[in-house]
């Protein structure tokens, strides 16, 4: 193996044991032996994801006037799904080895031969994705259902009751961030493909027009690549790519991926697709209910006041919140080689103090002598702003280190000159800078430069 593929492939084992020994993320029902393709995010994993989701929620719903959000259900009615399209064609091609019968999909082997064994492989049959389930108490009788594999179609269902109760009008989004399944048949690569994930997904509606579709598409390609790049993604790290026309869904004018260098290769993050009016056509359809909608200001001739119904076209940005969170942690994560003023082997995770999951750590130098109820005094009013964190055991060092291994963007050491000056240290995680200053100006100097 060359030398850089064995760095990345280093790169995702230590990212993995970091995160199992930090608290970031666990294996599902690890004290039973796990369960395929699910993840827990522990106490310091659920910071990282919450402070991700409320970016993205900021950026692309509260901020704008022109989005609303939604929380729809994760079981629909399964007509839903007969109308999207997911019960005829949300399958991927299973294959099993006939030797050791272990499943794979088709698509993603080479040779036709087992990955594993090389045994022979069956034929390939369509597997479908969603996670069946069923409502009610007798199984037998009660009709199944599907967890829903994508979070949209919540959107697309409720959208006459969107327009009706919101007044909002052409062009607008409606944003919503939440739960998606599907039964992957290789679930792998840690978070990046799993079972249950989370979603936060944009349907932004416009008029039936195929200029307006591309424009808006090309808009919300780089206001997605921007999130990425906002919540300290490298630019390096990110690529378009845009879907071959033989690629594209047959209702698609054009999707476009945004992929990241992952360690074990560059793969996809969110896709952004020019959905025309497909979805809400087919659910009309479906239910025989309108969602046509009614345009005042365009009319046969426009300005005539007569206004015009119509089923608006949309483009979807579609952004997997795991897999952020993954190609987060992959570009923030570095291991000293000795020769940046920390010991060889030292990890630091350079993570955006925006969304970093701990703000500040306050250390008082030792426990003795008054400087830890000073720290503690520190601590509280500090904790009523910023997710902050005290510990007094071990060496100042080893503390930093500590906070460094997990992204804490500054660390505040109490002293004994503080019970004189009432001011601390205050360190930066990244150039390891030390500042003094009054112990009145904390939290105000953290409002800066986190919020930047
Ligand atoms: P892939 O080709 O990787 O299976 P997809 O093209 O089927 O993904 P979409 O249906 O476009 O994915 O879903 C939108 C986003 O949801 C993806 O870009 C990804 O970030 C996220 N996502 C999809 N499937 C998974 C999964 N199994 N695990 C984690 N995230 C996922």
């Amino acid at each position: 193996m060359d030398n850089k593929k064995e760095q990345k492939e280093n790169l995702m084992e230590k990212i993995v044991s970091l995160c199992k020994r930090r608290g970031f993320i666990f294996q599902s029902s690890e004290i039973y032996g796990g369960v395929g393709g699910i993840y827990d995010y522990g106490p310091l994993g659920v910071e990282l994801k919450n402070n991700i989701k409320q970016y993205w929620w900021k950026k692309f719903v509260s901020d704008r006037e022109d989005m609303v959000g939604l929380d729809s259900g994760i079981v629909m009615n399964p007509k839903v799904w007969e109308a999207s399209g997911h019960v005829g064609g949300f399958s991927d091609p299973l294959v099993e080895c006939k030797a050791c019968h272990k499943r794979f999909r088709a698509d993603q082997i080479k040779d036709n031969k087992c990955p594993d064994c090389s045994g022979e492989l069956t034929v390939a049959k369509n597997f479908n994705l969603m996670l069946k389930t069923y409502l009610g108490p007798a199984e037998n009788t009660a009709t199944p259902t599907y967890m829903r594999p994508e979070t949209a179609q919540g959107i697309f269902v409720n959208f006459k009751n969107i327009v009706e109760s919101s007044r909002i009008k052409i062009p607008f989004g409606v944003g919503q961030i939440g739960k998606a399944f599907r039964n992957e048949i290789t679930p792998g690569n840690f978070t990046y493909r799993t079972r249950e994930f989370e979603q936060g997904e944009i349907e932004y509606f416009i008029k039936p027009d195929k200029a307006e579709s591309e424009k808006q598409y090309r808009y919300w390609i780089d206001e997605a690549r921007d999130f990425y790049l906002e919540i300290g993604i490298k630019k390096s790290s990110l690529t378009l790519r845009e879907h071959e026309k033989t690629e594209l869904s047959h209702y698609s004018n054009g999707t476009t991926d945004i992929e990241f260098d992952f360690p074990f290769g560059t793969s996809e993050l969110a896709g952004i697709a020019q959905r025309t009016d497909f979805d809400l056509s087919q659910h009309q359809q479906f239910s025989g209910k309108s969602l046509e909608y009614f345009d005042e200001e365009s009319g046969p001739s426009t300005g005539s006041g007569q206004g015009k119904k119509f089923i608006p076209y949309v483009v979807e940005p579609s952004m997997g919140i795991d897999r952020a969170i993954l190609a987060v942690l992959c570009d923030a994560f570095d291991q000293s080689d000795g020769n940046d003023g920390r010991e060889k082997g030292e990890v630091t995770l350079h993570l955006s103090a925006k969304i970093a999951p701990i703000k500040v750590a306050i250390l008082p130098l030792v426990k003795k002598d008054g400087l830890a109820e000073k720290a503690k005094e520190i601590y509280k009013s500090t904790k009523s702003c910023f997710t902050a964190y005290y510990d007094e055991s071990g060496s100042i060092g080893r503390r930093y280190r500590r906070q460094d291994e997990i992204g804490t963007p500054f660390c505040i050491t109490i002293d004994y000159d503080t019970l004189k000056d009432n001011a601390v240290t205050i360190r930066e995680r990244d150039s390891m800078k030390q500042e003094r200053i009054k112990i009145s100006e904390v939290n105000n100097y953290l409002f800066g430069h986190i919020l930047e």
